[in-house]
């Protein structure tokens, strides 16, 4: 089968590599913007695969880059595994080539003081009530293009959102009747040494972290300040850690999926020193999206300041500790209420000697696989745009099990208040 992967950074180079453990794929272009990185992670693994691996450049804001490069490979499915500002091109180009798609994030747009786009997303934030720069609208607006053509375009098949949704989807077929109450619980136990570092792509990291809580309560969404709500949880395998309420894309899935549910929560961790240096940044304008003029350039801040912070693929290495992400449910089974708490736990270090890259990056790249895997076999299929906890779960589970991300189930577990 033959596998397209677009973008050669942190998520891209774990799902790579598991990739290329699972003989389903057997021929894999790794595709990006600097194809340097590319052909280094090629160069690697072909000792260590029988998948073929080839290289390419691609421009993934270009259409005609895109529906170049995939005339000339013909993939069977494509992993977006570059930025959400590319998911809608990504999509379009599939379709144009007759080709699945997978990706691990909901579209972004990269420009929002776009007149055109601001117009679309004021009226958004008015029906919807949250503010997020980043909804589904977009790319669930491609489900009767994808039906009309027979293929399938797998969304948020990352961690969070992604194996929160299978686990989700689980819950409701082996524990629940009805789920009524979601607790997503995010949290990263790892210190990689450095006063100020993002897991991820640092841009779209803070962007989502200094925006406006939310979360989904009876019908509707419940807005707040950024950080305004925060709880303190006792993690398996971490400790005792702050977290805070964030919005988070796979609510809006989880809302519209799982029927009669009345309340679904985010929460991340985050340390005191990590919110005192995004506040400071933020407050002097370093996480703005608009370009200055700058000496007679024009520079966007936080583009500026990703230059400035550590490369998110570069802190594997140093980075110790553990990350540990799961769901607390509660609802009904037999007329009964009750409460289950699924989680993994994820070593960063264990991480880093199996794929060179830190745990965020290898609990997001793992399941981008399995979400792949199983649209490439055929195991999830249908034709049109779905979300993760739209399919069975099983195969899905069994396989985090099998390629290193293994999960527990807790029937007695402490909850949120
Ligand atoms: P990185 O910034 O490390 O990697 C992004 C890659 O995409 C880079 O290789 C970059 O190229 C490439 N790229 C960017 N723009 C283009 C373009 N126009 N054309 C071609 N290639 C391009 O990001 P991450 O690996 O940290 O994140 C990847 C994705 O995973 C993001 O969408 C992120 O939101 C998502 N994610 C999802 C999570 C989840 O749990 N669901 C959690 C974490 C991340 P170059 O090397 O030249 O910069």
């Amino acid at each position: 089968m033959k596998l397209l992967v677009i973008g050669c950074g942190g998520v891209a180079t774990v799902a790579i590599h598991k990739c290329c453990q699972n003989p389903l794929f057997t021929e894999i272009c790794i595709a990006s913007r600097t194809v340097s990185k590319c052909e280094a992670l090629a160069a690697k693994l072909a000792p260590t695969t029988s998948a073929k691996l080839t290289t390419a450049t691609v421009n993934a804001d270009s259409f005609d880059s895109l529906v170049a490069l995939m005339k000339e490979f013909q993939p069977h499915t494509v992993l977006n595994v570059a930025l959400p500002y590319q998911d809608l091109t990504i999509m379009d180009a599939c379709l144009e080539c007759g080709a699945n798609y997978v990706d691990t994030a909901n579209y972004e747009a990269e420009d929002t003081d776009d007149p055109e786009w601001r117009k679309i997303y004021e009226k958004r934030c008015e029906e919807k009530g949250f503010t997020a720069y980043f909804d589904y609208s977009w790319q669930w607006a491609y489900q009767e293009k994808f039906q009309k053509a027979g293929l399938t375009a797998l969304l948020g098949t990352g961690f969070d959102p992604g194996v929160t949704s299978v686990f989700t989807a689980y819950a409701l077929k082996h524990y629940f009747d009805e789920i009524h109450y979601i607790d997503i619980l995010d949290c990263n136990g790892g210190d990689h040494g450095y006063p100020f570092a993002t897991n991820f792509n640092p841009e779209i990291n803070l962007r989502e972290v200094s925006a406006n809580g939310s979360y989904w309560e009876d019908g509707h969404w419940v807005e707040t300040k950024p950080m305004e709500i925060k709880r303190e949880y006792n993690f398996d395998g971490v400790g005792q850690k702050d977290m805070y309420l964030l919005h988070h894309e796979e609510i809006e899935s989880l809302a519209k999926n799982i029927p009669n549910v009345k309340r679904i929560r985010f929460f991340m961790t985050f340390g005191q020193s990590y919110l005192t240096h995004m506040n400071c940044l933020q407050n002097v304008g370093m996480l703005g999206t608009t370009p200055v003029a700058f000496e007679g350039h024009e520079i966007v801040p936080i583009k500026f300041l990703k230059a400035l912070l550590p490369d998110p693929a570069s802190l594997g290495a140093r980075t110790v500790g553990k990350t540990n992400i799961g769901c607390i449910f509660t609802g009904i089974k037999d007329g009964k209420k009750k409460s289950i708490y699924i989680y993994n736990i994820c070593d960063h270090q264990e991480a880093y000697k199996e794929t060179g890259l830190q745990a965020i990056s290898y609990t997001t790249g793992v399941p981008a696989m399995i979400g792949t895997a199983l649209v490439a076999s055929g195991t999830w299929s249908g034709a049109g745009v779905f979300n993760v906890e739209e399919f069975d779960p099983d195969p899905y589970m069994d396989m985090l099990n099998q390629y290193g991300l293994p999960w527990v189930v807790d029937e007695n577990p402490v909850l949120v208040d």
